[in-house]
């Protein structure tokens, strides 16, 4: 069958290549974790979503392949049908849609509890980014632990179940380590950046009842404000008013929800934060970037304001479940609102180089994704 890979370390070395089709009884990473007797699920790929960081892994700026090879098949947002399931799987029938989280557990205590999302191990396990092949092909096989039920009425968001697991998690962890504060009840959040983390956190945010302001520098009228407001947030392009004026004019934000990509945006967001403020980086900035900060008075405002940064990657099947629960409240709350993200659909693994030059080239594209098998 077909597969889009990478050669890891070689820069722009995507390429498709023929693996064999996998089988209920194959072990997909016997290096890292073994599928327990029974408990594996073939999966038909329906759509795989693609992101900056698989932008990245070409650009050869991270990602690894297996041990024993030198190719990574990529591809880590998956969504697809489940074909086979063995016989100690009750949670999961053929037919179901399904979602598979990305990484798999360590050695670490808390990939042990199935918290791999926060591994405590310098090395992590990705599908389709580090050490482990990802989704990009027509099937796949893993562990019933890592599927994601996605119901039926939701299949047209299904590829989002991945980046909506990254920023449910984000949400979640902020508001569990702010449960530092005995009380907090946050009414004033800005998401900077209006990809497609910025706006599925915007909608999250929305939904629970905050006020947000969601922070980008182009100015509208476009797609992403457009949006935005469809969520009831404010967008807001930094090209006409700058993060202090629109502190000045709407007041500093209770939660800052960071998904700019961009490393100077990270600090400039620890200028603005409210007393008892939680800063939430998501953003996964590769290279270097050197930024001139005013430390001394950060440092003064956060202490004096027990400020909280949170940092967040990843998510466990949890954080899909939440990603999933609030995809449906936010399709039943906004309908149709959602599936505006979805920009960029492209034809069939066959067209890889199609995909990855509107990664890299088409600054509008808010969400790529191809369409490698039709639904039937
Ligand atoms: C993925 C996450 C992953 C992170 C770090 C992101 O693009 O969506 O699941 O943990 O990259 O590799
Ligand atoms: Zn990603």
């Amino acid at each position: 069958m077909k597969a889009v890979a990478v050669l890891p370390g070689k820069p722009n070395s995507v390429h498709l290549r023929e693996i064999a089709p996998p089988k209920l009884t194959d072990q997909p990473h016997p290096h890292v974790c073994k599928i327990p007797e029974g408990r594996a699920v073939l999966v038909k790929t329906l759509q795989i979503g693609v992101d900056a960081t698989d932008r990245e892994i070409n650009e050869a700026l991270y990602g690894n392949a297996p041990p024993g090879g030198e190719h990574l098949v990529i591809g880590h947002e998956s969504f697809g049908r489940v074909l086979e399931v063995g016989p100690k799987v009750t949670e999961l029938k053929p037919g179901d849609y399904v979602s598979c989280t990305v990484r798999r557990p360590g050695g670490s205590l808390f990939d042990t509890i199935g918290r791999n999302d926060i591994t405590s191990e310098e090395v992590y396990y990705e599908r389709g980014i580090n050490l482990c092949h990802g989704y990009l092909t027509e099937s796949f096989v893993d562990d019933a632990e890592f599927m994601v039920k996605v119901p039926v009425q939701l299949k047209h968001l299904g590829v989002l179940s991945e980046p909506a697991s990254v920023c449910a998690k984000a949400i979640d962890q902020a508001f569990l380590a702010q449960q530092r504060l005995q009380v907090w009840n946050p009414k004033r959040a800005f998401v900077m950046g209006a990809g497609q983390i910025g706006l599925l956190a915007t909608m999250m945010l929305k939904l629970r009842g905050m006020d947000v302001y969601t922070i980008a520098t182009r100015p509208g009228p476009h797609r992403k404000q457009e949006i935005a407001e469809a969520y009831g947030a404010t967008y807001v392009s930094t090209k006409q008013t700058s993060l202090n004026d629109l502190v000045k004019k709407v007041g500093k934000p209770d939660v800052i929800f960071e998904a700019t990509g961009n490393a100077e945006a990270c600090f400039r967001a620890m200028e603005v934060l409210a007393h008892n403020g939680a800063l939430v980086w998501t953003s996964i900035t590769g290279g270097k970037h050197d930024v001139t900060i005013d430390a001394a008075k950060i440092n003064l405002e956060w202490v004096l304001g027990n400020k909280l940064l949170v940092s967040s990657v990843n998510g466990n099947r949890r954080h899909f479940e939440l990603g999933i629960a609030a995809l449906s409240l936010g399709e039943l709350t906004y309908p149709g609102v959602t599936e505006k993200i979805l920009t960029n659909p492209v034809a069939g693994l066959d067209n890889y180089q199609e995909m990855m030059r509107l990664l890299v080239e088409d600054k509008d594209a808010l969400k790529v994704f191809v369409n490698v098998a039709e639904d039937r």
